[in-house]
């Protein structure tokens, strides 16, 4: 297994008590494997993607609990110079907002250059080549005279693209993409979505793809986790989670999506707000939104049962989901 997190917590003591952003998340990649992590904004996606990459240094977020196996070895366990290491090469990172994750008074040239300097030793001028190179890749038309650009002269489209190049330089054998493609109008959005998946194919990488949009997920991921209140609540291969939900919040999100398959369906609009991570509700912390919720729900924290072999519910009540 190329990424296994082993029943991670994370919380964040503010001033106004602890907020648990994750509270027991397990997961997997295989090599070669898109994973979308799914969820509304303070589910706990983000969170987790940063824990993974050693970059929740900021107090006062704290791992409380955890494992991060990474290619056999426990990141969490690692000295930060040797994370850093690992983060540079082996496992890289695409943020949502590109233009605040590059360096505005380095050309693009320069920024994607300076990997091949540091962690290939390459000459500069042998380092710019590569550069055009991959600029050429995320087809960046003129990459060769666009390679001396700043970030601001690019479209948030090329510019996402130029993010792309950065994580891709060094081959690494798993990109975490935060969002990658939200700030983009709808259509830059497809392209750039496009030619991700393009890439991790062709570089057989593991992907994670963190996404508040269900919509952009069907065609590129494998599996899907769909978290909620710092928890994953159904873990699924695509085609299944789309065809039959095990949980009535995925359900919740599906029904809420356009799709060519339910034209003249009402579009579907989950009631009320994600929980307080201070306050999270009892029983299952979905019960106060839930269209099937019964007494129990509110008591009884749901496990996450085992649908299939590759498939689990944290939901008391999986199987009426999954007849419907
Ligand atoms: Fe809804 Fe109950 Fe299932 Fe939670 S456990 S999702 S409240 S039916
Ligand atoms: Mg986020």
């Amino acid at each position: 297994m190329l990424l296994e997190v082993r029943d991670l917590h994370v919380e964040f003591r503010t001033r106004d008590g602890v907020a648990r952003a994750v509270n027991g998340v397990s997961c997997q990649v295989a090599a070669g494997e898109t994973l979308a992590v799914l969820g509304e904004s303070g589910s706990g996606k983000s969170v987790t993607a940063q824990a993974v990459l050693g970059i929740l240094d900021m107090p006062p977020g704290r791992i409380t609990a955890g494992e991060v196996f990474f290619r056999g070895r426990d990141l969490l366990k690692l000295k930060e110079d040797e994370r850093r290491r690992v983060r540079g090469a082996e496992l890289a990172m695409i943020f949502q907002d590109a233009l605040s994750a590059l360096n505005p008074v380095l050309s693009v040239g320069d920024q994607l250059g300076e990997m091949f300097v540091v962690h290939r030793g390459m000459s500069k001028r042998d380092a710019r080549a590569r550069a055009v190179e991959l600029m050429e890749r995320v087809r960046i038309p003129g990459a060769a005279q666009r390679v001396r650009d700043y970030p601001h002269q690019f479209s948030g489209g090329m510019r996402q693209r130029i993010m792309i190049a950065m994580a891709l330089a060094l081959e690494p054998a798993l990109v975490i993409a935060d969002e990658p493609t939200t700030a983009l109008d709808v259509t830059v959005q497809a392209q750039v979505m496009d030619l991700l998946a393009e890439l991790q194919r062709a570089y057989t990488m593991g992907l994670v793809l963190i996404t508040h949009d269900l919509g952009v997920v069907a065609d590129v991921a494998d599996r899907i986790a769909v978290m909620y209140a710092g928890r994953i609540v159904e873990s699924a291969p695509v085609h299944a989670l789309y065809k039959a939900p095990a949980h009535p919040y995925t359900r919740g999100l599906l029904d809420s999506i356009p799709r060519l398959d339910r034209k003249g369906r009402e579009l579907y609009a989950i009631k009320g707000l994600p929980p307080n991570l201070m306050r999270i509700p009892s029983g299952c912390a979905f019960h106060p939104r839930c269209p099937m919720a019964r007494d129990v729900c509110r008591t009884d924290e749901p496990p996450l049962h085992a649908v299939d072999e590759d498939r689990g519910s944290a939901c008391h009540f999986w199987r009426e989901c999954l007849d419907g």
